[in-house]
Parts: structure tokens; sequence; C-alpha cells
């Protein structure tokens, strides 16, 4: 089982029920729909497309929807403007190019209306992703002049950043607001936040879901060099935090991306925050069938950080290889994951909250016992969250009748939602409705465990989870490997037999023995086995029978 999950953005390539059908069985777990690109009509045909594919495949999937924030542009310009290093142009409103006839042909037209106020004398205007960099000489009334320093060809619409000026857009402008209605009308399951510079560019969006009675997680893109100066308030306000390579890389310098993404996971995991690594992780695959190395490397790298999920923008959206390129980065996490990172330190971790202690003791539990699952009953995927922090080598099975719960699951680390159709609450038998439907889709046998965290109270009601069963199972169909389970020794007076399918591994049997019939394996220390040697010795007076909790010992006398 994966444990990091794929986050991966839809498009033009990617858009068809048939092709995000492909995208989540190669293993998508969120799909990002990238509010910068498309009208609310294609949106609304892709989100239906995405819930008929997971119909299809019975398989959910979190829809993340992405505003764009305010990011500034080139306006439409006629043909590629030619920006040779060197030199000189100025840059304005598109609607003052009349104004200015001497400067007709070396305008930059911008859509922003406050790039001059927000500009200053030395500051860097990168355009396209950085690959153009001009530099600001003087403002001339309403626009300022630039030097080009690496010049290109600009197109239409390509992105400026001004890393060196505080930008006075608001990070959450009016078409973000639109677009985050058009989200909660459609089912949006997270949020993603553009350009957040401090902790009130979150607060004023989570204000905004509360007066609507609306609660969605919140994602902040961590792109702005404020953002990382804010990081610990913005933390403080967020659900998840996006480690947004791309608009990082050109205003921070590429050269500090890898260093800023492991700052700001290790604090993520420090705090129990989910966080995903974004943009250009297998970038080569938009154009071919295979990574770089490099790239291969980078993805294993950010699971080896620590990252919680991964995720894919041009490559799913616009690329050759939507497909191709998921089923890469889940056979990398894999791989990855054979080798995992050191868990964080109990005595570094807040366990005073009585839900967060229950999941960290249920997943030290189900290591001990080697369970198969642990089952998570939850309402709000709270406690999935919890226990995710903690990195458990158990996979979860996050348990929940409640849609939405199920959908915001896939995002976490190591928890994989598992929907409860058909109970009746008020007949509600927790054996019958969850523990025989969990065996039967996971395959146990007889002697398998399971861990289970429930709250109190109506099985569904929230609250947090306060309590952690382990369950043997022992009425299962089969048991593989058939009569290996059981082992049998005699001589002339009994038959000893014991099923190790169903033995609980307690050890009831080892200590009240004194004849020393009962053993305990070195190797594992778990499996009970019968010491012929001794077994002359048995007395039958069958205490171990009676302090066996699971009936895994006979003891059969023989008439002769
Ligand atoms: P974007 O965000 O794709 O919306 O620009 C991600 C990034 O900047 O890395
Ligand atoms: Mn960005």
């Amino acid at each position: 089982m994966r444990r990091a999950k794929i986050v991966a953005t839809l498009g033009p390539a990617s858009n068809t029920i048939e092709k995000i059908s492909a995208l989540i069985k190669a293993g998508m777990n969120v799909a990002r729909v990238n509010m910068s690109h498309g009208t609310h009509e294609s949106h609304t045909q892709l989100i239906k497309n995405i819930r008929q594919a997971s119909l299809n495949v019975k398989q959910e999937v979190a829809v993340l929807i992405d505003l764009q924030g305010p990011k500034i542009r080139v306006d439409k310009v006629d043909k590629p403007l030619e920006l040779k290093d060197g030199s000189s142009w100025v840059i304005g409103e598109s609607k003052n190019i009349e104004k200015y006839p001497e400067y007709k042909d070396c305008y930059i037209p911008t859509i922003y209306d406050k790039l001059v106020d927000d500009c200053h004398d030395g500051a860097r205007i990168l355009f396209d992703d950085g690959l153009i960099s001009a530099e600001a000489v003087e403002r001339d009334r309403d626009v300022y002049k630039i030097k080009i320093n690496v010049g290109g060809f600009l197109k239409s619409n390509k992105g400026i950043n001004l890393p060196d000026c505080d930008v006075s857009a608001p990070a959450f402008t009016a078409k973000d607001k639109e677009d985050l209605l058009f989200g909660l009308e459609n089912g949006a399951d997270y949020l993603a936040l553009s350009f957040v510079r401090r902790k009130e560019d979150v607060e004023e969006v989570k204000f905004l879901l509360h007066k609507l009675k609306k609660n969605i997680p919140i994602i902040s893109k961590i792109e702005k060099p404020q953002a990382i100066d804010h990081l610990d308030e913005i933390m403080e306000v967020t659900d998840v935090i996006m480690v947004a390579r791309g608009d990082m890389g050109v205003e921070v310098g590429n050269h500090l991306v890898p260093s800023v993404q492991k700052k700001i996971i290790k604090k993520c995991n420090e705090r129990g925050i989910p966080v995903i690594t974004a943009t250009q992780m297998l970038e080569s695959m938009t154009e071919n069938p295979t990574p770089t190395r490099a790239e291969a490397s980078d993805v294993a790298n950010a699971i080896w950080d620590g990252t919680d999920a991964v995720m894919l923008s041009g490559e799913s959206a616009s690329g050759k290889y939507p497909v191709e390129t998921v089923s890469m980065m889940s056979k990398i996490i894999e791989v990855a994951e054979l080798d995992p990172k050191e868990r964080p330190l109990l005595r570094n971790m807040d366990l005073s909250n009585v839900n967060a202690s229950v999941m960290v003791a249920a997943s030290m539990i189900a290591e001990k016992v080697d369970a198969k699952r642990i089952l998570s009953v939850t309402e709000s995927g709270h406690s999935c969250l919890k226990i995710s922090f903690f990195r458990p080598k158990t996979e979860v099975l996050g348990i929940t009748n409640h849609l939405e719960t199920v959908r915001r699951l896939c995002l976490y680390w190591g928890v994989t939602p598992y929907r409860l159709f058909d109970y009746n609450e008020d007949d509600f038998n927790f054996q019958k409705d969850v523990i025989n439907k969990v065996k039967e889709d996971v395959g146990l046998v007889n002697g398998d465990k399971l861990v289970i965290t429930r709250g109190d109270g109506r099985f569904f009601s929230r609250g947090s989870s306060n309590s952690v069963k382990v369950e043997i199972i022992k009425d299962a169909p089969k048991v593989p490997g058939g009569q290996d389970s059981l082992s049998e020794a005699s001589d002339d007076k009994k038959k000893i037999l014991l099923d190790n399918s169903i033995c609980a591994s307690c050890q009831n049997c080892v200590h009240i023995c004194p004849h020393d019939i009962w053993k305990v394996s070195d190797n594992d220390r778990r499996t009970t086995y019968i010491n012929e040697a001794k077994i002359s010795e048995c007395t039958m007076d069958y205490e171990c029978i009676r302090v066996c909790p699971t009936g895994a010992i006979e003891i059969i006398p023989m008439n002769n």
C-alpha cells in the first residue's frame, strides 16, 4: 500500500470520464481543478466527469479547487514582443497605452492596475516564469521605464513576478470570491489559496466560509518570500500547506527551493499539518513517456523529506502521458517508502488531547501485535488526521458514512477511506456491519488482528475517539495453509491441540502452566507452541484452557 498521496491537475489532456477513470486507477487521490484556466462552464463539466469516473471505478477522489490569487499577467499583445538584452521598455496598464504615443513601440501592457504604484527603482520584474528578467529604472507618470537584463519573446497572458515589491493587490481577489462560491456550489473538498503572504490572507477566507456555514479545509500555497517569512503564523490558521515551487522558484531563485522545501515540510511534520509538494516533479513527462533520473529522485526525496502528498501540474493537465505520469509517480513513491523516514518522537508530540493520544496508542498497538489494519471510525476525519501525523506503519481504514469525509481522507498520508453504506442506525452491530465487511474486503483469515478506534455515543456521532480495541478474527471462512496452523502433541494419556490461527499471543497459558508445556518462540516473542518434551507432566487440570481467551487450546483425554 502506498502511504503518500498523489494530487493530479486535470486539464485538456485529462478531462474526459475515460481519462479520469484511468488516472484514478493509476493512483490519483486528489483531482486539482485550476481556476487560472478555463471557464465555470468547463469546470462544471470537469467536476461532473470526476464524480462520474469515481462511480465507474468505485473509488472516491477529493476535488481541490485552486484559486488563482493575485497573479499578475501581461495583457493581450498582437504578436510576441521581442525583448532584446539591454533594451529599454515601459510597462503600464493596458488602458494607458493610448496616452503615451511616444512609447507605443516599447509598451508592455499588463492587466494589473497597481503595478506602477507597487514598483520601485531597481526592483526586479520577471516575465514568463522568470525566463525573461528586467529591472525597474524610473517611473514616468503612469508607466515604469524598465531595462531588459535577459531577453526573449514575450507572449500574451504570460505571468509577471515582482519579488522585490510589496504587491498591494489583495490575496483574495474578486475573481477568487466568484470561483470560491462556484467551488462551494459544485462540491469542492479542498480550497487552495495562491500567493498567500500572511495569516490575514487566510483568515479572510476562513471568516467568509464560516459565514457561509461551510467547513472546507484551506490549503495555503507558499510561493511568496513574504509567506516564507510568515510561515509560522500562516500555519496557525491553515489546514494544509503547499510548497508551490513554481512561483517560489521565480520569486526566491531556484537554488533556494530545495532547502525551503525541506524546512517547510519539517515544520508541517512537527505540527501535524499535511503538506503537498508541487510543481515540475516529473516535468519532462509532459513530452516523454519516462522521467529523468533527477525527477525520479526529486519525487523520492520529497517522500523522504516527509511530504504527505506530491502534485502534478502540466504533466497531467496538458501533457502527452498523464496516466503514465501518475503510475510512474506511484511506483517511485512505493519504492521510496520501503525505506521509511523516522517518525516523530513521542516526546515531541503534544498528546495532551485525548483523541491524539488514543490514535497514537492505536498505531503502536497495531504495530506490536502485527495487526492487518487499523479501523478508525470517524465522522469528520479528525481522528485520521491525528493518526496520520504519527506515520503509522499499519494501513488505516478511515471508516465513515459521510461522503465528504471519505473524500477529505483521500489526501491523508497512510489513510484509506472506507465508506460504510447500508447500515441501520437503530440496530447497528459493529461485528456484522463493519468487521465482517472489512474481513471480506481485505481478505482476513483466522488469527488476523484488527485495531479499532471509536468514540462513545451513537456510532457516527461527532466526538473524538476515546477507545482502542484489538479484535482477533476467529470465524473467517478459511485459514490459509489449513492444518498448518494447528499443532498437536500426544502421549498415551492425552492429546494437546493448539490452533495458532486464533491464538491471541496473550501468553496466559505460558504463565499458568507450572510444567513449562507452553512456550513462546524466541524469534518473534509472539508465536506460542507446545513444548513436546514436557507433555507427560501435564496434570490435566485444564487451567490453560480456562485462561485462554480465544479457545485456541484443546486437551483430549485418551482412554486406553
Ligand atoms: P500554480 O501553483 O501552478 O497555480 O502557479 C503552483 C506553483 O506555483 O508551484
Ligand atoms: Mn503558483
